[in-house]
């Protein structure tokens, strides 16, 4: 079948992550079976996202103003600030509903295969930060790979203070994990990250 604009639609959602062909297709037939009003909606929500959506000037989070949601809301505990590398992180941890602190998203990890030193790290913003907001508690939760370890632990030694209490995120076994299935990584973290039961 030939149908230009239908063609061009399927093509279109099959460069999104995670979608193949079949989905793309689904979708945009599921589309054109929709009234128009969906199509329109999605199309101008598509066209504004670039001039809507900025970076958070204070932690690097999206918004459409000049703070976002979390650095303008006053209970947000400011003492505490987890450092994430993604917007997609600090919407991972809020689905939780249990972290009241505030965040910094760096955007990037340091790399070095990939090019990206420390240089790259707002070091003095965090810095600006801690100082000007009085933070207590820095947790680093960058994630548990070569790159997020050594992210984690370049920014841990670089803002480190007397009065500052520095801590990364533990790694484990998942919930309802069984040991056996986990790999040999997860669990000599698991392990080295093991906590005093207190009875
Ligand atoms: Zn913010």
């Amino acid at each position: 079948m030939k149908v230009r604009a239908l063609d061009e639609l399927i093509d279109l959602f099959g460069r999104l992550p995670g979608v193949g062909d079949r989905t793309a297709t689904r979708y945009a037939f599921h589309v054109l079976g929709q009234p128009r009003d969906l199509a329109a909606h999605l199309a101008s929500a598509l066209t504004g996202l670039h001039d809507r959506i900025r970076l958070c000037e204070r932690c690097g989070n999206y918004t459409e103003d000049t703070l976002c949601s979390i650095c303008s809301d006053p209970r947000r505990d400011a003492r505490t600030l987890c450092i994430v590398a993604r917007v997609q992180d600090v919407l991972a941890i809020e689905r939780g509903g249990y972290f009241r602190g505030r965040y910094m998203v760096l955007h990037q990890l340091i790399a070095p295969l990939d090019g990206v030193g420390p240089e790259a790290m707002p070091v003095a913003a965090l810095k600006e930060r801690i100082e000007a907001e009085a933070i207590e508690e820095v947790i680093l939760a960058t994630p548990l790979s070569v790159d997020g370890e050594a992210t984690a632990l370049y920014l841990a030694e670089v803002l480190q203070t007397p009065q500052l209490r520095m801590t990364r995120i533990a790694s484990g076994i998942p919930q309802g994990g069984e040991l056996e299935y986990t790999d040999h990584v997860t669990l000599e973290h698991a392990l080295n990250a093991r906590r005093r039961l207190s009875l």
